[in-house]
């Protein structure tokens, strides 16, 4: 269930990470094994990209060259699930 004290988030933040977006919310696109495409702000797709195996980061629609990179060089720097015990 959605939380409406929320703002609208983009696609690749995670329903249990708390953190609001970046950024326009589709810099980057997040692409599975399956081709299946999520697009997604720089730190939500850096923290997908973290928390999933075998997919890649493509720079999104509303995205400049850059924004892949920097999400991926953020995701490397992450664990997965970096957002449970944040702001606790
Ligand atoms: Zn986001």
């Amino acid at each position: 269930m959605a939380d409406l004290a929320m703002p609208e988030r983009c696609s690749a933040a995670h329903e249990s990470d708390p953190t609001p977006c970046l950024g326009v919310p589709d810099a980057v696109t997040v692409v599975d094994a399956g081709g299946t495409e999520v697009d997604g702000c720089v730190p939500h797709a850096a923290r997908l990209f973290a928390e999933l195996c075998d997919v890649r980061l493509t720079t999104g629609p509303g995205g400049r060259d850059q924004d892949a990179t920097a999400a991926l060089r953020a995701a490397l720097e992450l664990p997965p699930s970096v957002w449970v015990g944040e702001g606790r």
